[in-house]
């Protein structure tokens, strides 16, 4: 802390977003370029070094967050890129997309604003890669042990770079054309920039990491062939078995999954494709579901230039402020976010009526209506109260010739048979089965990220990476020194 008074003379300031009316228009980053250097030193000198850092302790990649705060505070970008590398694969990832449960434990934030972390941490990492902090880190020497990583989302690639600075041969299967998981053809440009997984993925090959992309395992390369040909395999195939709603007119054209619709907004942004075949362009769009998944629906269908857009939330509004008695500090309270999409949707009035914010909340879908041809055309919703029962009087009916359907997820992809062909146990909700120590239960064969956990974020993927490699080397070795910042059966600060 080198101003012991920071935060009582230097308010909170974010990274601030390019105006809305000029970031709509690209599939750029909404941030400033270069507006964060300038103001992040005082921001990290808010930091009150108090003793017990509670945003350490929610962090699930234990991020040393005073230390760095306090080297960015002094402008030691070269230690603080090392503070925040011993426990982060990834900082620019988690520096863009984090929901920050760190910033909802910080103990400014029991009665101020919180320091503005997430952006600390992308600073270090941007100044880090400017810099060259970051060069590729090779094993001094081979191990003779070869893994397998199936999937190369954050889990997959954290779990890789562990193990291949460890020494082990690694190599990573992807069946998607590019690697990087849902950062690549989920998440939108819009919140991270593609360049910055491709400095990651070099970095890693020439660590020595080796790729195998547009291989699907179980059907283009066996998973049990995997488990007798390497040392060990990770199964880090995320959780993309899609949940559905099922009402009247489902069957109807134009109603999509999320993860249908993103995908190739993303190869738009890839320049893979001009157009997308489901692009929203001069489209009446309803959006089902609230979350993440559903904002990046919303923030991609504004910029492919929807005539309106609505996003229906199942959930009441949520207040402006933490409710103490219900989500006390330091967990992470559900209030009322304004995400950089649903201020963009805000601003251009994007809501079919005269609503002022595109998302209705408490709003159930009842069903959906088509045209002659088959051609979904209108959502009929309703209020419902706190238990899911619909409010008399409240039916409504929104403009629809393009539905997304954003209801989350249930659990791994079952279809390519590697569950089948490995003989794995699963959980009675669909996950992958595994002990505290991530391991399933055919020896050597270990499960890490959203296939093992279900749905969740990008901090935990990463940690469970990190994690399932200490266990992975243990196995390997018979002793480990890499770091496991979680166990298994870790899970949120909640109340
Ligand atoms: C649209 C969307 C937006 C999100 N936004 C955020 C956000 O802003 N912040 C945040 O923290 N979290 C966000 N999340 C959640 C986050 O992306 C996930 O929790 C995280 O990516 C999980 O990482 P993972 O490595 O376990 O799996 P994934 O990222 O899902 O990666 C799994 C990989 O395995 C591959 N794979 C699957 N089966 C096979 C097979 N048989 N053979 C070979 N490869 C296979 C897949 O193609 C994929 O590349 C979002 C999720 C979605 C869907
Ligand atoms: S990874 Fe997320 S929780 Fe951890 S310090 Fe960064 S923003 Fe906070």
């Amino acid at each position: 802390m080198a101003d012991p008074k920071g935060f009582m003379t230097t308010p909170r300031q974010e990274w601030p977003r390019r105006p809305v009316e000029e970031r709509v228009r690209d599939w750029d980053e909404v941030y400033v370029p270069g507006a964060l250097l300038p103001i992040i030193s005082k921001q990290a000198d808010r930091c009150m070094d108090c003793g017990v850092p509670f945003c350490h302790q929610a962090c699930p990649l234990g991020n040393l967050i005073p230390e760095w705060n306090d080297l960015v505070a002094r402008e030691d970008w070269r230690a603080a890129s090392d503070r925040l590398h011993a426990t982060n694969n990834f900082p620019e990832y988690t520096g863009r997309l984090c929901p920050a449960p760190c910033e909802a434990g910080c103990v400014l934030a029991i009665n101020q604003p919180a320091v503005t972390i997430k952006n600390v941490e992308c600073a270090i990492a941007d100044r880090a890669w400017e810099e060259g902090f970051t060069p590729p880190r090779p094993p001094e020497r081979l191990s003779g042990k070869t893994v397998a990583v199936i999937g190369s989302g954050p889990a997959g690639l954290a779990a890789a770079q562990q193990l291949t600075r460890a020494g082990h041969t690694v190599a990573v299967y992807e069946r998607d054309d590019r690697i990087g998981g849902l950062m690549r053809y989920g998440i939108p440009a819009f919140k991270m920039e593609k360049r910055h997984l491709e400095r990651r993925i070099e970095q890693m090959r020439a660590e020595g990491t080796r790729f195998r992309t547009s291989t699907v395992v179980g059907r283009d390369v066996s998973a049990a062939d995997l488990r007798t040909r390497y040392d060990a395999v990770v199964i880090a195939t995320g959780a993309t078995a899609w949940r559905e709603l099922s009402v009247p007119g489902r069957e109807l054209r134009g109603i999509h999954q999320a993860m249908e619709y993103l995908p190739l907004a993303n190869r738009v942004s890839e320049g893979d494709l001009e157009v997308s075949p489901l692009s929203a362009a001069g489209k009446h769009v309803v959006i089902v579901g609230g979350g993440d998944t559903g904002a990046d629906c919303l923030g991609t269908t504004v910029r492919e230039g929807a005539a309106s857009v609505s996003q229906l939330d199942i959930y009441a509004q949520p207040g402006a402020e933490r409710d103490e008695d219900v989500e006390p500090w330091p967990t992470y309270p559900k209030i009322y976010r304004l995400s950089a999409a649903h201020e963009e949707a805000r601003d251009l009035r994007t809501a079919p009526a005269a609503d002022a914010d595109a998302r209705l909340f408490a709003a159930s879908t009842l069903r959906f209506d088509g045209d002659e041809a088959g051609h979904v055309r209108s959502l009929h919703l309703v209020e419902v109260d706190a238990r899911r029962r619909p409010l008399p009087g409240t039916g409504r009916t929104l403009p629809a010739d393009l539905v997304l359907l954003a209801l989350g997820f249930s659990g791994p992809d079952q279809e390519d048979g590697i569950i089948e062909q490995l003989g794995l146990e699963l959980e009675p909700r669909g996950t992958i089965a595994r002990d505290a120590g991530f391991a399933t239960n055919v020896p050597g064969v270990f499960a890490a990220g959203d296939a093992a956990r279900g749905q969740s974020l990008i901090v935990w993927a990463i940690a469970e990476g990190r994690a399932v490699a200490a266990a992975v080397d243990r196995r390997l070795t018979g002793s480990t020194r890499l770091p496991a910042p979680i166990s298994a059966y870790d899970r949120p600060m909640v109340v």
